[in-house]
């Protein structure tokens, strides 16, 4: 028990929250592994706490139960507002939600509107079919460093593993290992069988811890993004070929390698992150 509110089974039956595919609904009815996911993002005294997709709130009950001083909750699913409602009488000023998509919304933003001023961070059982896409998006934001301290998200393990990868580990090193590595230091903290959630998924998911690098090495993110984009789109390919399909027309790509001081012949995934990072700092001089 970590606080007097009904059973999330009896809350999602008596608002009727039959989970739905189209919105990556997999819902966490164990508090206690909800308290787990929480206490990683701690301590949370003060924090104030963006979380994407609480659906019925398990995890928003945790963060709030484990002392975040704010909660800003973003769902877009209308059917889940009113169960919010109830854990916001619980918890009077301490949290804040906020129906719509987390796509169309800046996190920064709103810890800014509705935040405490301290520490924020963002802590999440994400929608699994736009998760990568939020963490880009999140990691790509300017100006850097955020106002987040640190990210705890729930991803599928093959996600985590992508997110986590460095060019050792070729099969999972990619533009989301590139970009995360960048400017953050993650890892993965703990795993959680599919039986863990209702429904359960078809894979195991992890909890990926993101602490932001106060100073990453300096480059444009949309470039950063390009290159990665085009090497790894092609990445059996050599980059002088694979280089190619950067939206820079009459780019001289044997230019832009040698400028970044890599041969032509290397492959994507042999490329560490400065690497890139040259190429993008490359690509800004050259386009
Ligand atoms: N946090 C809850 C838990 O752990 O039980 C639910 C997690 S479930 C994996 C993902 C949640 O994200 C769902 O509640 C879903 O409605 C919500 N969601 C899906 N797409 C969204 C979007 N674009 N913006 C905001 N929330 C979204």
């Amino acid at each position: 028990m970590i606080d007097d509110l009904p059973p999330l089974r009896e809350v999602v039956a008596r608002h009727g929250l039959m989970a739905s595919k189209a919105l990556g609904q997999n819902f966490l009815f164990d508090l206690n592994l909800t308290a787990r996911i929480a206490r990683a993002a701690g301590p949370l005294e003060g924090a104030t706490v963006i979380e994407i997709g609480p659906g019925p709130g398990g995890l928003t009950r945790a963060l709030l139960a484990e002392g975040a001083g704010r909660v800003i909750a973003v769902e877009r699913d209308s059917r889940c507002i009113p169960a919010l409602r109830e854990i916001e009488a619980r918890y009077p000023g301490r949290l804040v939600i906020v129906e719509g998509d987390a796509l169309a919304l800046d996190p920064a933003e709103l810890a800014r509107l509705h935040g405490l001023g301290g520490p924020a961070r963002i802590c999440a059982n994400l929608p699994y079919n736009i998760a990568t896409e939020l963490l880009a998006r999140w990691i790509e934001a300017e100006p850097w460093p955020s106002v987040f301290d640190r990210y705890v998200l729930m991803f599928q393990r093959e996600v985590a593993e992508r997110i986590v990868a460095t060019p050792a580990q070729r099969a999972d090193y990619g533009r989301l290992a590139v970009l995360c590595g960048w400017r953050t230091r993650s890892r993965i903290l703990f795993d959680l069988s599919p039986s863990a959630f209702t429904p359960p998924p078809k894979v195991t998911s992890s909890v990926v811890e993101l602490i932001p690098n106060a100073s990453p090495l300096p480059c444009d993110p949309k470039l950063l993004s390009q290159v990665t984009r085009a090497a790894f789109g092609q990445r059996r390919k050599m980059l002088r070929q694979s280089l190619k399909s950067l939206p820079k027309p009459g780019l001289d790509v044997p230019a832009l390698l040698a400028r970044a001081g890599i041969e032509e012949t290397r492959r994507a995934e042999e490329i560490d992150i400065g690497g890139f990072v040259a190429l993008a700092q490359a690509l800004a001089v050259l386009s």
